[in-house]
């Protein structure tokens, strides 16, 4: 332990942001990281304790709690204290893949259950880590590192985001000759086409590829497999398969008025978005523009968020985040304890520029959307809505909403993005492969074992567990490689 009264005698502090009118004006990252000594103090703020649950990764309350891939976090704290930043980043390489990923955008479940925030703001656990890997880059520590044999033996694996990434890199380091195959003409899943820029700058997720190719990863891009390529043929030509392709199936809004033109799924809007900063627009005229309009996000979680983020730098007239469930608490309310994840009100990166561009949060809560209205030309113009109050039946049933009369208003709206989240994987290669499924619609396969109903297909990340975060996605990455490497050889070394 660094600094056994650093607690007790320093604030927590984490990195100041370029002002929100600033950055609205372009697609960067808008962190300012802290000094090196102001990250050495925010260290020393770190109490190892005895049982970190900053590293536990369980799931309470039906979320994570702490870190899910069990960072070494105390460990780290304490080199960071003492200013030993290449033994702090060997810590945090061997339990995390891509830091430079999580250290952006992971909402920092350890940060939630340490032990420090029971009475005081936590560690900053999230700035030491970017801290740390940002830190390796800029060393040169960061540097291909291909194992020292092969085996001989060919993984194939379907679907380039973080599941995906995290499985190739683990079965890489242990010899197995890997294939990515990846439908979109880019790799990276949502970390490159989902996730905006201004949270996680494309070059970095770029740096982190073409490291991976210089290590001997074989990345085949505009190829869906189930389309362009039989998913029977990987199981042949492959010694085993491993299935990442997603929770891509949005969940819709059909209500009257659902197929008018201006209504898109949030992703297909940010994707097209990312297209356009990557090729240029005089490649990418197609994108869906929010300038001049009058935007609504119906959905008030991350993606919806990003929407809002979007839709301002574009420049749209106005906008408002409609969430059908209750405004959270501000403080953790007393179902919802410590160490569990505190489900309490944020303003995040999106809200916070909505509030200092046009002077309020965006979000209006417990709001549903009743209809779609549109102009002559079949272009939606019009959201109508209604408030709804949450009740729960007398019989105990579950709370549903419920609309409350005369709250019903009209809102002019020429762009509507769906933002209520995903409902599983797609179909086609679960019907070709004949898997078996489980009750949400997910490949059936035991989480820690990730082998699916048919032999020699293992399945991880959203497509396994539903959409999810980027950290649980590499921990299932990283625990399917180590059960494909046993399947393989008989024996793991894989952690
Ligand atoms: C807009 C948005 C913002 C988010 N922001 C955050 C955030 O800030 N922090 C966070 O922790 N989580 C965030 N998430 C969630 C997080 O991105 C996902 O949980 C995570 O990316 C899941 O990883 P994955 O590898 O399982 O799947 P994905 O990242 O979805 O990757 C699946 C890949 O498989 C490919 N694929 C699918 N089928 C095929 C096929 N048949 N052949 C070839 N390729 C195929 C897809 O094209 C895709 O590239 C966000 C999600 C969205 C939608
Ligand atoms: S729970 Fe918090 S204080 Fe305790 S070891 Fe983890 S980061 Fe340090």
């Amino acid at each position: 332990m660094g600094k056994p009264t650093g607690f007790m005698e320093y604030q927590r502090e984490t990195p100041s942001k370029r002002h929100p009118l600033e950055r609205l004006k372009d697609w960067q990252e808008f962190e300012i990281p802290l000094s090196e000594e102001r990250l050495q103090i925010q260290g020393a703020r770190c109490m190892d304790c005895g049982i970190p649950f900053c590293h536990t990764g369980a799931l309470l309350g039906g979320m994570a709690a702490g870190c899910p891939i069990h960072n070494l976090i105390p460990e780290w704290n304490d080199l960071v204290y003492q200013g030993l930043w290449e033994q702090a980043f060997l810590r945090l390489y061997k339990t995390n893949n891509f830091p430079e990923f999580t250290g952006r955008v992971c909402p920092a479940p350890c940060e939630g259950s340490c032990t420090l925030g029971m009475l005081e703001p936590p560690v900053a656990i999230k700035s030491i880590e970017r801290a740390i890997i940002d830190r390796a880059y800029a060393e040169g520590w960061m540097r291909p590192r291909p194992p020292q044999r092969r085996t001989g033996k060919r993984v194939a694996i379907v679907g380039s985001g973080p599941a995906g990434l995290a499985c190739a890199d683990q079965l890489n380091r242990a010899g197995h000759h890997v294939t990515v195959f990846e439908r979109a003409d880019r790799v990276g899943g949502l970390l490159m086409y989902g996730i905006p820029n201004m949270k996680l700058d494309k070059s970095l997720v770029q740096r982190r590829i073409d490291l991976m190719v210089e290590e001997g990863v074989e990345f085949v891009v505009n190829c869906e497999v189930g389309k362009d390529l039989p998913a029977q043929k990987l199981r042949e030509d492959f010694d085993a398969v491993v299935l990442c392709g997603g929770a891509t199936r949005p969940r819709d809004l059909p209500v009257e008025g659902r197929d008018l033109q201006g209504i898109h799924f949030a992703v297909e809007f940010l994707t097209a978005n990312t297209r356009r900063l990557l090729d240029g627009e005089a490649r990418r005229p197609d994108f869906i523009s929010a300038k001049g309009l009058d935007v609504i996000v119906i959905g008030g979680g991350d993606t919806g968020t990003d929407c809002v983020g979007t839709a301002l730098r574009h420049g749209c007239k106005s906008l408002v985040q409609f969430e059908i469930l209750p405004e959270p608490p501000r403080e953790r309310p007393p179902d919802n304890p410590w160490p569990e994840w505190p489900r309490v009100l944020r303003v995040d990166y999106g809200q916070e520029e909505a509030i200092a561009r046009d002077g309020a949060d965006p979000r209006i809560y417990c709001i549903m959307t009743q209809k779609f209205v549109g102009d002559e030309q079949g272009r939606v113009k019009e959201v109508h809505t209604v408030q709804v109050e949450w009740v729960t039946g007398s019989n105990g049933s579950r709370p549903h909403p419920r609309p409350i009369p005369g709250t019903e208003r009209v809102w002019p709206a020429q762009l509507v993005l769906l933002a209520m989240g995903f409902l599983g994987p797609e179909q086609t290669l679960i019907e070709q492969l004949g898997l078996e499924q489980d009750r949400r619609s997910n490949v059936k396969a035991a989480y820690g074992r990730f082998a699916t109903s048919v032999e020699g297909v293992f399945a991880a990340g959203d497509m396994r567990r539903g959409q999810s975060l980027v950290v649980w996605a590499i921990a299932e990455g990283r625990g399917a490689a180590r059960e494909v490497d046993r399947y393989l050889m008989g024996e793991t070394m894989l952690p």
